[in-house]
C-alpha cells in the first residue's frame, strides 16, 4: 500500500527554493546523483570488508546513467549499499545534513539572481533532482535484505509516497521523469558533458547505457569518466607520464611539469593531494591573476575549482588537486571560507610546496633559476603576505649582482658569505635591466673594495628589501642613495679633499638650481659625477616608473644630490680654474656639464637637452678649432 507523508517544514523549504528559484546551473543534479550513487558503492564496499556477505560474490562497481527519450526519464542506477524502508523516510524525507540551516538563511537573504551561483556552491543532494524533474522516484533494495525493496515518489509539492517495490538486484535507482524543457538531459553530448566536468576522476564507472539501433532490446554501453583517481593511487605506482598526463588534463598545459608533489597527510587530518609546479608560466596567468590553480574534491568527488582559499595568491600558479575525506561533501562556498580544516590542509600544502622548492634550490639549482625566471615575481609577494613563512620565503629569493655572470643568480645567504670583512650592509641598486645597471657610476668604488652589489631589475625588489629591512643583520643598503660608507681611512682623506674643494662646492651649490646639494663622492673612481638620492627618497628608477604610468603630477619632485669625484681630473681642473679665477664664465658651464653627464649616467632625461648639446659643442670648437 502506498502511504503519503509529509516532507519536514524545513526540507520543504529548500525543495520550494530548489523548484521556484533556479534557473541555471541546473546540470549540478547529475553531480550530486552521481555522487550519492558512488557514495552508497563505497559504503558498501566498506562494509562488506567485515561483512562479506553483504556485497555477495560479485563485485564490479558500477553507476549506470539510462536515458529514456520516450518516457523521458533519466535515471542513475548504482549496485551500493541501498536502503531499506525506515532508510528511504529518513534519509529523504527529512532533512539531516548539517549546513541546511545555513544554507537557507543564506538563500533567503541573497539576492535573486546568485541563487544559481549559491546552490552551485553548496550542492543540495538528493533533492537537485528536482531542478530538472517534475517526479522523482527512488527504488532501492538495501545490502542484506532478502525480502522488499522499496519505492520512494515525489513530485516536490510537499509530499511523497512510499510503497513496497519489485527490485531484484541489491542498489538504488533514481528515476527522473525531466520536465519538459529539461529534455537536454536525456542527449548522450549533454551528459557526456557533464560527467567528463565534474566526475571524470570518480573511482566507479560511470556507464552510459542508450539504444542501440530500432531494437528495444539492444544497448550499447560507454564508461564515460577516466576514473583516474591517480592521487589516491601509491607513488610509486604511478608513472611519470601518468602524473604528466594528469597535469595537463587539469592545467591544459602542453608542456610537462617542473614539479611533482604528490602526497597524503593522515592522522588527525586526512588529505591527499598531488600539486604541480608548472615549468612555464601559463598565458591565462595574465587574465586570471588571481585564480587558484587547485581542485577541491570531497572523498573523490570534485567540488570547486575555484576556490582560493586552498593556497595563497603568491602561489597561484601551482596547479593540483586535493582530496580531502574530513569535509562534508555538501559544504558550501562560504563554509569552506571560514572552514578550519581548509586553514590546515593550506598550511600543509604551502609547507610541502615551499619545502620543494628549498630542495629543488639546493638540488637542482639550473632548474630552480628557470623556475624562479618564471614564477620569482609571483613568489616574492609571499614575503609581504605570509608572515609565518616569511623566513623561508626570503631563503628562496635571487638575484643578479655584480658577482654573477650575466643570466645567473645569488641567494641572499651566498652573498653573505662572500662579504668581505668589514661590510655591513647589502648592497643594491634598482633599474631596467642588468644591461642598464652593470655601467651604473654608484658601482666603481665599491667594485674596487671588492663589495658586491644586487641588481634589483623586477619592480617588486625594491619593496621587498624596503619591507625586509635587512637579512640576518645586514640592512639592505641602496648605492644611490644616502651616504655611503667608505673606509676610515678614505673619511680622513676625504675631510682633507672637502677642505680643498669648499668654496668650489659653494660656488657650483649656488648655480645647480637643479639639485638640492652639490659634495664630493666616495662612490666613485672612474667617472667624474653621479647623482645621488636622500636615503629614504624613492630611487630614480622608481620615480621614471611612476611618470610612465602617468603619476607625474602627485609624485614630487625629490630632488637629487650630485655628487663629484675629486680625483678626476676634469673635477679637479675645474676647482683648480675656481680658484685661480672665480669669474671665469666655464666653471659655471663645464659645473652644468658635470650635473648633465650625472643625469645621462642614471638613466634619466635631461630637461635641457639643446642647452647641453650647445655646450659640448663649444667644448669641442674650442678644442679643435682655438687650441683651448
Ligand atoms: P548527502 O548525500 O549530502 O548526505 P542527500 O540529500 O544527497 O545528502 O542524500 C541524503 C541521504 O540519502 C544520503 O546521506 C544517503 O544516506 C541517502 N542516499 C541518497 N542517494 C542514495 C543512493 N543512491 N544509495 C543509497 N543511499 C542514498
Amino acid at each position: 500500500m502506498a502511504r503519503k507523508m509529509k516532507f519536514k517544514a524545513e526540507l520543504q523549504q529548500v525543495m520550494e527554493i530548489i523548484v521556484h528559484s533556479l534557473y541555471s546551473h541546473k546540470e549540478i543534479f547529475l553531480r550530486e546523483l552521481i555522487s550519492n550513487a558512488s557514495d552508497a558503492i563505497d559504503n558498501l564496499r566498506y562494509q562488506s570488508l567485515t561483512r562479506p556477505e553483504l556485497a555477495g560474490k560479485e563485485e564490479t562497481w558500477e553507476i549506470r546513467l539510462i536515458p529514456d527519450q520516450k518516457a523521458r526519464t533519466l535515471t542513475v542506477r548504482d549496485n551500493g549499499i541501498g536502503m531499506t524502508r525506515e532508510e528511504i523516510i529518513e534519509n529523504l524525507g527529512t532533512l539531516a545534513k548539517s549546513g541546511t540551516r545555513e544554507f537557507i538563511k543564506q538563500i533567503q537573504a541573497a539576492d535573486k539572481k546568485d541563487f544559481p551561483e549559491l546552490i552551485g556552491q553548496f550542492g543540495v543532494g538528493f533533492y537537485s533532482a528536482f531542478m530538472v524533474a517534475e517526479n522523482v522516484t527512488v527504488i532501492s533494495r538495501a545490502a542484506g535484505e532478502e525480502s522488499s525493496a522499496v519505492r520512494w515518489s515525489s513530485s516536490g509539492q510537499g509530499e511523497y509516497t512510499v510503497e513496497e517495490a519489485d527490485k531484484k538486484e541489491r542498489g538504488t535507482e533514481v528515476i527522473l521523469t525531466l520536465r519538459e524543457e529539461e529534455k537536454e538531459f536525456l542527449d548522450e553530448w549533454r551528459i557526456k558533458e557533464v560527467v567528463k566536468k565534474f566526475s571524470d576522476f570518480l573511482e566507479h564507472p560511470v556507464i552510459l547505457v542508450t539504444k542501440d539501433g530500432e531494437d528495444e532490446e539492444k544497448t550499447k554501453e560507454e564508461t564515460l569518466n577516466h576514473r583516474k583517481a591517480i592521487w589516491l593511487r601509491p607513488q610509486s605506482e604511478v608513472s611519470e607520464q601518468e602524473y604528466a598526463e594528469f597535469y595537463k588534463h587539469i592545467s591544459r598545459d602542453i608542456a610537462d611539469p617542473a614539479k611533482i608533489i604528490h602526497f597524503v597527510a593522515e592522522g588527525r587530518l586526512e588529505f591527499r593531494a598531488i600539486l604541480f609546479i608548472p615549468a612555464k608560466k601559463p598565458f591565462d596567468m595574465l587574465w586570471h591573476p588571481v585564480a587558484s590553480g587547485l581542485q577541491l574534491y570531497v572523498r573523490r568527488v570534485f567540488i570547486t575549482a575555484e576556490f582560493e582559499k586552498l593556497m595563497p595568491a603568491y602561489l597561484r600558479f601551482v596547479k593540483g588537486v586535493v582530496d580531502s575525506t574530513d569535509l562534508p561533501l555538501n559544504v558550501s562556498r562560504e563554509m569552506l571560507q571560514e572552514n578550519e580544516l581548509i586553514e590546515k590542509i593550506r598550511k600543509s600544502l604551502v609547507n610541502k610546496v615551499l619545502n620543494t622548492l628549498e630542495q629543488m634550490k639546493k638540488e637542482e639549482p639550473d632548474k630552480y633559476l628557470d623556475f624562479y625566471r618564471e614564477f620569482g615575481s609571483i613568489l616574492k609577494e609571499g614575503v609581504n603576505t605570509d608572515w609565518a613563512n616569511r623566513e623561508k620565503l626570503t631563503e628562496l629569493l635571487l638575484f643578479q649582482s655584480t658577482r654573477t655572470p650575466a643570466g645567473k643568480y645569488t641567494a641572499l645567504e651566498e652573498y653573505l658569505k662572500r662579504m668581505p670583512e668589514g661590510q655591513e650592509e647589502i648592497y643594491y641598486l634598482v633599474g631596467e635591466s642588468r644591461a642598464e645597471l652593470e655601467g651604473a657610476p654608484y658601482l666603481e668604488s665599491l667594485a674596487a673594495r671588492g663589495r658586491e652589489v644586487l641588481f634589483f631589475t623586477d619592480p617588486l625588489d625594491e619593496w621587498l628589501a624596503g619591507s625586509l629591512g635587512q637579512y640576518k643583520d645586514k640592512k639592505f643598503k641602496p648605492v644611490d642613495r644616502g651616504e655611503l660608507a667608505g673606509e676610515s681611512e678614505d673619511s680622513e682623506a676625504l675631510k682633507d679633499k672637502e677642505k680643498q674643494f669648499r668654496d668650489f662646492l659653494e660656488f657650483l651649490n649656488g648655480k645647480i638650481e637643479e639639485v638640492k646639494q652639490v659634495r664630493l663622492s666616495t662612490r666613485l673612481k672612474e667617472s667624474a659625477a653621479c647623482l645621488v638620492a636622500e636615503e629614504d627618497a624613492p630611487s630614480a628608477h622608481m620615480e621614471r616608473l611612476m611618470k610612465r604610468l602617468g603619476h607625474e603630477g602627485d609624485f614630487p619632485e625629490t630632488g637629487r644630490i650630485l655628487e663629484l669625484n675629486p680625483e678626476h681630473p676634469a673635477v679637479a681642473a675645474l676647482r683648480e680654474l675656481h680658484a685661480k679665477n672665480p669669474a671665469d664664465e666655464r666653471i659655471e658651464k663645464y659645473g652644468r656639464l658635470l650635473y648633465e653627464q650625472a643625469v645621462i649616467a642614471e638613466g634619466s632625461k635631461l630637461k635641457d637637452a639643446a642647452g647641453f648639446t650647445g655646450r659640448i659643442n663649444e667644448l669641442i670648437r674650442k678644442n679643435l678649432v682655438l687650441g683651448e
